[in-house]
């Protein structure tokens, strides 16, 4: 049942996730009386319905945490002297992200790990997120740099969506995704961090390779690797230490936590097939327990063998703005081209 309630809330809609949040401190304080399968002693509040294991508050957050850690190492992560940054959103995997690694790093005496976050220039959305992501960083003691799409760009999103063109639409995604790449790149190289960590959790994983298949991106394809080699855009190494956990067990383990959370959705969600997707695998997963872990098992060996072939496409420079790409001119340069042309033809 407290799955059934955490499927739904990752279809987007910020009511809904009031009612499920509530319901969900009501399912967990109340329904589950089992006993938790891990220690014995605990009263279960959540049901993995994959495991049919029954958890314990404790042994829930153990298990997430030891998740992370054994994903880390599995994927050899991690160097003792990398300066880690963390991704941050606003949501509650990154947030969780931040939490987990911090403690991790405290308890292995690495360098603490700095938070990075993006102001992509969405009115409301961005600005309630900013405000979350700052008061967390300051109670956890990390510290937090800002950049904007504004500053590095000279668009925000907001504006990005009145001046790309409308005979040739690009996805209010397409465009965010290009830049949010360059914007972490350029964060990470201000706050000296060699490694930076997303907050990417096994349905991303699941999402975004099904996305790139759908649009022929194969290159892309190769992105969805926790080995990941990195992309175009990519000068320091990326890690994804969430991506073998499931979405809903990162919001159970953000409400047990009391990590706060964005819980409003991004007005230009729906533009994405990410959502249709999303909901087409919560279906599937509901009906056949455990089929995403199978599915993510073979995103991942695929995207393994692509990124062993990508190793040998060679980088050049970008024609306009000199940073590493794979063609003449870099994305992030040809969606600014877009746009300026636009808006040039508009004016
Ligand atoms: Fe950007 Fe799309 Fe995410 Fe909104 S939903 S923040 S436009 S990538
Ligand atoms: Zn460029």
């Amino acid at each position: 049942m407290i799955s059934l309630v955490l499927n739904s809330y990752v279809k987007g809609n910020a009511v809904e996730t009031l009612i499920i949040i509530y319901f969900l401190i009501q399912l967990s304080v109340s329904m589950i009386q089992k006993p938790c399968n891990k220690c014995r002693g605990g009263k279960g509040v959540y049901k993995r319905p994959y495991s049919g294991e029954t958890l314990c508050r404790d042994c829930f957050l153990s298990s997430i945490e030891y998740k992370t850690r054994k994903t880390i190492s599995k994927h050899s992560m991690l160097q003792h002297n990398d300066r880690v940054a963390v991704a941050v959103s606003g949501g509650k995997d990154s947030l969780s992200l931040l939490y987990v690694l911090k403690n991790i790093f405290e308890t292995s005496r690495r360098t603490p790990p700095v938070a990075i976050t993006i102001d992509e220039g969405i009115k409301y959305y961005r600005d309630e997120s900013l405000e979350i992501v700052n008061r967390f960083c300051a109670n956890l003691g990390v510290e937090n740099k800002i950049v904007s799409y504004k500053e590095l760009f000279g668009h925000d999103m907001d504006n990005a969506i009145l001046e790309r063109p409308t005979n040739n639409m690009v996805s209010s995604c397409s465009i965010c995704g290009t830049f949010r790449r360059r914007a972490i790149d350029i964060a990470a190289e201000e706050v000296g961090a060699n490694v930076v960590a997303t907050g990417h959790n096994l349905d991303d994983q699941i999402q975004t390779f099904m996305i790139n298949m759908i649009s022929g991106d194969v290159t892309r394809i190769g992105w969805t690797s926790p080995q990941s080699v990195g992309s175009e855009f990519h000068t320091q190494r990326k890690i994804k230490p969430f991506c073998e956990i499931y979405e809903q067990e990162l919001v159970f383990y953000a409400l047990l936590r009391g990590i706060p959370f964005q819980t409003e959705h991004c007005p230009y969600m729906n533009e994405s097939i990410r959502t249709q997707i999303r909901e087409f695998i919560n279906t599937l997963e509901r009906e056949r327990p455990g089929i995403k872990y199978n599915f993510y098992n073979s995103v991942s060996k695929i995207s393994n063998n692509l990124n062993a072939f990508s190793h040998h496409i060679d980088s050049k420079k970008c024609a306009t703005c000199g940073r590493i790409a794979t063609s003449r001119i870099c994305s992030v340069c040809k969606t600014l081209n877009i746009l300026e042309g636009n808006r040039n033809n508009a004016e």
